[in-house]
């Protein structure tokens, strides 16, 4: 399947901050891409250099196989974002704010009330963006970013700010526009349960880098065969096993989780530790649980 976003070892600092480093997304057409990420991470960071608005080395980040910092323009007009709180007329109604929008962009007239109608707001047609809830204000704001057509959405933290009922509208909106009319959706969340109602792709981001990227299927997978184990001294563990190749956190007082390979027993992990006079008071594995996953993706690292 191709990529409509790729970067490549994609980094930027501000002044001597990193925050980002060497990210490498790979978001297939027609998915449903979520980026997952603690607060700070560097999802809106990674968002801007995406949409050619912090400056970035050339061959970093193409978009629809072409180069940002070349193409940024043409890129551009196929592509509808939602950053920041949208700038909406609060004293206009939804039809006369996407008029305006129209004014600028030109289109069909016609398309003011497809557009309403895709985000099903047809209802509120008259009725002012300050008597409308957070929920309808939003999808008002990916009408807005629906106005051209676009073949890709990029949206940071959509559902940010929104009540349940807010939330899953959008959801629904997004899954939508995804099923039916083939938009491929690049969007942030710090909220995994919301991603796994939403992704088929999934982008871990943890203090600027990329820590996990892969299908929804595939995060479940590995979540699968992550071992949690609670033993005095997490550290000389993570060190022995590190020795291995493994990829070792500690993600609490005692504990430290080992990713093994699905087919890999345990003894040979246990015998290891117990070899270097590691004390081993429990092993667990959760398996299939996404949470502890992320958890430890995104967990302190001692
Ligand atoms: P959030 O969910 O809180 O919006 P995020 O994952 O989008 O978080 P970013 O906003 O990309 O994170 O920020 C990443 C890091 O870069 C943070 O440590 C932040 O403090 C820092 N940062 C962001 N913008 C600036 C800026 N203009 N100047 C200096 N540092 C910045």
């Amino acid at each position: 399947m191709q990529n409509l976003i790729e970067t490549k070892n994609l980094s930027y600092s501000f002044k001597r901050f990193r925050a980002i480093d060497n990210i490498n997304l790979n978001v297939p057409q027609g998915s449903i891409y979520c980026f997952l990420g603690p607060n700070g991470a560097g999802k809106t960071t990674t968002i801007r250099t995406l949409l050619g608005l912090y400056n970035v080395p050339p061959t970093s980040i193409k978009i629809f196989g072409k180069d940002i910092q070349k193409e940024r323009i043409n890129i551009l007009k196929h592509i509808g974002s939602l950053v920041e709180t949208p700038s909406l007329y609060e004293h206009l109604t939804a039809y006369e704010n996407l008029k305006i929008l129209r004014h600028y962009l030109g289109g069909k007239k016609e398309r003011i009330n497809e557009v309403l109608g895709i985000v099903d707001l047809m209802g509120g047609v008259n009725k002012k963006v300050k008597a409308m809830s957070m929920g309808m204000k939003q999808r008002l704001a990916l009408a807005i970013a629906l106005f051209s057509n676009p073949k890709l959405l990029v949206l940071d933290e959509p559902t940010n700010g929104l009540d349940p009922q807010g939330i899953r509208e959008v959801r629904e909106l997004l899954i939508k526009l995804n099923k039916e009319k083939g938009i491929t959706i690049f969007l942030s969340s710090h909220i995994l349960s919301e991603v796994e109602k939403l992704a088929t792709n999934v982008g871990v981001i943890n203090k600027g880098k990329l820590v996990f990227e892969g299908t929804l299927n595939e995060m479940k997978k590995v979540s699968e065969n992550v071992l949690l184990i609670d033993t005095n001294s997490p550290a000389k563990a993570k060190e022995t096993l590190e020795r291995d190749d493994k990829q070792i956190l500690i993600v609490g007082e005692n504990t430290i989780s080992v990713n093994k390979n699905s087919n890999e027993s345990i003894n040979s992990i246990l015998k290891k530790l117990i070899d270097s006079d590691i004390e081993i008071y429990s092993v667990r594995s959760d398996s299939g649980n996404l949470e502890e996953l992320f958890f430890e993706l995104t967990g302190e690292i001692k």
